[in-house]
């Protein structure tokens, strides 16, 4: 797909599924996209939308869609997000339950309504692991995107001020491991 199909598709889903209410949106083809799990992004204060080149048409598409779903309604991938999602499909979108759909649905179901602790420190953890040099702006933001709890990361933080104090004894906790874990493996080495 090149700029001016992806473009050009916009333009139809928009009057086809959207009723041609969505704002003008720039769509670009692009090559990377940093730090991202998805073949897409969406800057709705910029309106615009970059698809990952390199995907078979139809994925291209149905993450255009997916992105689509966003402008109509907001960043992260919760309940509203979600009915969109679910009413492109059932007005027959290019769209697949299995793909499109179940994967974000598993999620929500793992998530807890309410913000607890717990869940926070595993997904701090599961950040930290990932990237030890996470700062609590780079989580938080991720934290919102794919979590919710709060429309921006600021709204976030004033919600749940407990958060950095969390996220600094995860970071902690992980240099402590990392410590002991390499005086563990030089004695392994000397110990002979
Ligand atoms: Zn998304």
């Amino acid at each position: 797909m090149t700029n001016p199909e992806a473009q050009a598709q916009f333009h139809e889903f928009n009057q086809r599924y959207f009723g041609g209410k969505l704002p003008r949106y720039r769509v670009r083809i692009v090559d990377y996209i940093p730090k991202q799990r998805e073949h897409g992004r969406i800057n709705r204060k910029q309106r615009l939308i970059d698809l990952l080149a390199g995907h078979q048409d139809a994925c291209m598409i149905a993450t255009l869609l997916h992105e689509m779903a966003h402008a109509a309604t907001n960043d992260q991938h919760a309940d509203r997000f979600m009915e969109e999602m679910k009413r492109l499909l059932s007005v027959g979108a290019p769209i697949t339950y299995e793909a499109d759909l179940k994967p974000y649905e598993e999620k929500e179901r793992f998530t807890p309504k309410r913000l607890t602790r717990t869940f926070l420190r595993c997904a701090a953890e599961e950040a930290i692991m990932g990237a030890p040099t996470t700062s609590l702006r780079a989580f938080v933001r991720w934290f919102v995107l794919d979590y919710g709890y709060a429309d921006s990361s600021a709204e976030f933080m004033r919600k749940f001020p407990w958060v950095s104090h969390v996220f600094r004894e995860v970071k902690k906790d992980a240099k402590a491991f990392e410590k002991r874990r390499a005086q563990f493996l030089s004695k392994e080495v000397t110990a002979d």
